[in-house]
């Protein structure tokens, strides 16, 4: 399937009115940093801008530019000249801002998850870039786009987090390029990564303390995994967001190939993350078997079933992979 280009995508910016801009549920950085850069850019262009997420802003990225602006879809349906979906890999990820949405003209799909299907009438998927924030800063600077200080911020935070702060192996040095752009645009690294890496509630730790009681290894060493129950969560009152990145404490032990967290959801379901060290050993390949998707090295998938149960179905099919006899 071929990209439409960047010229096709600015003129159904320019020439339409109402717009909404859509993330994934259970969003990260990258989904919110989208949304508010391509929103701002498009106020700014005198249009009229819904940001809406099932989820709402997280209290951790609250401090994000224009944060207010993002909020949880309305209740009824609304019209809308232009949808556009941002860092979602799958429609139903849109969740319920999918239900609001029944008159769009043009659906506008901007993503680099390599398993995205290419939904949509607009579709822009470049998987080699690390973040969807960074494929909107191509945009915005080929079609001359309004950008400013708030709008590089959310940019940086968009393209920070899904790189792991610059450290994963999608970091290029266009990568970087695109962050010294954005600094000078008057983005204070300093400050932002205060706020993105050093500001989290005390729970989130005592979460990790719990999560690591759960710690197992499988295949001589090579896939750790922790699990998080309901009862556990409960007790801790932690909330969805705040075990985003916890999973890196796996994939940072030595001899780990395959990170897994399992989180047993209220639904029946299990929802799987899953981390990978090594280009060979695909986890986006052994999250599709269960219905999700993803990148390479990074995946997840929702599972139904009863915890144990599905964390020894996943652990096996990971096995099987990574050829733990060895
Ligand atoms: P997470 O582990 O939730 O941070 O997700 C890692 C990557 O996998 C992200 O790029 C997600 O978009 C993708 N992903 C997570 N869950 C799912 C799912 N249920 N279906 C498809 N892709 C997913
Ligand atoms: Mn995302
Ligand atoms: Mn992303």
């Amino acid at each position: 399937m071929t990209n439409c280009t960047f010229a096709e995508i600015n003129s159904a910016l320019r020439e339409n009115e109402r717009f909404a801009v859509l993330g994934h549920v259970r969003p990260d950085g990258d989904a919110l940093g989208s949304q508010l850069a391509l929103a701002l850019s498009l106020k700014q262009l005198g249009k009229d801008v819904r940001v809406w997420n099932e989820d709402g802003m997280l209290e951790k990225y609250s401090f994000l530019p224009r944060a207010e602006l993002l909020t949880k879809p309305p209740a009824g349906p609304e019209d809308v000249d232009v949808a556009i979906a941002l860092d979602t890999a799958i429609q139903n990820r849109l969740g319920t801002a999918l239900e609001v949405i029944g008159s769009a003209k043009i659906w506008i799909n901007i993503d680099h998850h390599p398993s995205n299907p290419g939904y949509g009438d607009l579709v822009y998927i470049d998987s080699t870039a690390p973040a969807t924030g960074q494929i909107l800063f191509e945009l915005i600077k080929s079609e001359r786009l309004p950008i400013d200080h708030a709008i590089a911020e959310n940019l940086y935070v968009a393209i920070s987090t899904d790189t792991g702060s610059f450290q994963y192996p999608n970091t290029t040095a266009r990568t970087f390029e695109i962050a010294a752009e954005l600094v000078r645009l008057g983005v204070d690294v300093g400050s932002v990564s205060q706020q993105v890496y050093e500001n989290f509630p005390r729970r989130r730790v005592e979460l990790l303390r719990e999560l690591l009681r759960t710690m197992r290894f499988e295949g001589k060493g090579r896939v750790a995994s922790f699990s998080l129950s309901l009862k556990t969560a409960a007790e801790l009152a932690v909330i969805p967001e705040d075990n985003e990145g916890l999973i890196d404490h796996l994939r940072a032990i030595r001899g780990v190939i395959v990170a897994v967290f399992f989180e047993e959801l209220a639904d029946g379901k299990v929802r799987v993350s899953m981390r990978s060290k090594n280009e060979r050993v695909d986890v986006c390949a052994i999250c599709q078997k269960f219905g999700g998707g993803g990148h390479t090295l990074a995946a997840g998938a929702r599972i139904r079933g009863m915890l144990a149960e599905v964390e020894e179905r996943v652990l096996k099919a990971i096995c099987d992979v990574v050829d733990c006899n060895s």
